[in-house]
């Protein structure tokens, strides 16, 4: 059996330091640390802090003393509750969300619509889309591009921007971009921010890659994680057969024994103790 085995595979830096940093302030401070929503996609990951004392809690009232914003980041009226309560942020939202928070806030007091393209119920996307305050029109997909392109005329705004989600489907995006490109009236600018995360671009791209060339993909990572189900989307269309797991346990033993070339890639939230403990086993 060959193995291929993503060079790119695991913790993106936004991940690595939101982890490495939460390790580093519970081993410091030895007491329980309070985290709003989930540190990051991966149950194991979490599982594991929560031994060192992580708490993660879904509303920011439950905190006390401190708070941990986590990677994805946070929606803006949260900073200012999280000040009303007199907390102490220890915002670990990735520089890459927090860039999109600050152009969808300058763009909306410069005057701008922002189309943002999207999985709406995530919660990165629902923290960027506070700083919009209700300027927005969201594109999950394709069939979304009428409906927006219809809003623009009946509003007739003049200034777009175009912002997205930082996991979002590259291919997709390309295909959504074009369509409102050729679809856009022509009294309308039309600004394109890029924000789709070079990590996310560079995990595809491999993913992509190594899917075509074998008989078989294993995708590793959280079922939460929106980057792992991109990668997972990529390997179906392009690998007769792609498989995501979360660990090891899961594997399909009996039916991979049948199979010469396998391929693994994992998510941005995926510890590198779990990529390893498939190579094991496998
Ligand atoms: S995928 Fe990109 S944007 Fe998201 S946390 Fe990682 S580095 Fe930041």
């Amino acid at each position: 059996m060959e193995i291929i085995l993503g060079k790119t595979s695991g913790f993106c830096p936004g991940i690595t330091n939101a982890v490495e940093t939460t390790k580093k302030i519970l081993q410091e401070e030895k007491k329980s640390i309070y985290c709003l929503g989930d540190l990051t996609h991966n149950a194991q990951v979490i599982e594991k802090l929560e031994t060192m004392g992580l708490i993660t809690i879904q509303n920011v009232e439950e905190a006390k003393e401190k708070v941990i914003f986590r990677s994805h980041g946070v929606e803006k009226e949260t900073y200012e509750k999280a000040k009303q309560l007199g907390l102490q942020v220890i915002d670990l939202t990735c520089p890459k969300v927090l860039r999109i928070h600050k152009l969808a806030d300058e763009y909306n007091q410069k005057g701008y619509h922002i189309v943002y393209i999207g999985d709406g119920k995530h919660p990165e996307v629902v923290g960027t889309l506070s700083y919009c305050k209700g300027n927005y029109s969201i594109i999950e997909d394709e069939s979304d591009v009428d409906k927006v392109i219809e809003e623009i005329s009946k509003k007739t705004y003049t200034k777009i921007v175009l912002l997205a989600q930082t996991t979002f489907h590259l291919e997709k995006y390309a295909k959504i971009l074009q369509q409102l490109k050729s679809k856009m009236p022509e009294n309308v600018e039309f600004v394109v921010e890029e924000t789709i995360c070079n990590a996310t671009h560079i995990r595809q791209k491999e993913t992509l890659e190594i899917a075509k060339q074998v008989d078989y993909m294993i995708i590793i990572g959280g079922r939460k994680s929106s980057n792992t189900h991109k990668l997972y989307e990529i390997a179906k269309e392009n690998c007769k057969k792609a498989i995501l797991i979360e660990t090891k346990n899961e594997l399909p033993l009996e039916e991979l024994k049948k199979v010469n070339k396998i391929g693994i890639m994992a998510g941005a939230s995926t510890p590198k103790e779990s990529i390893q403990d498939v190579i094991n086993l496998l």
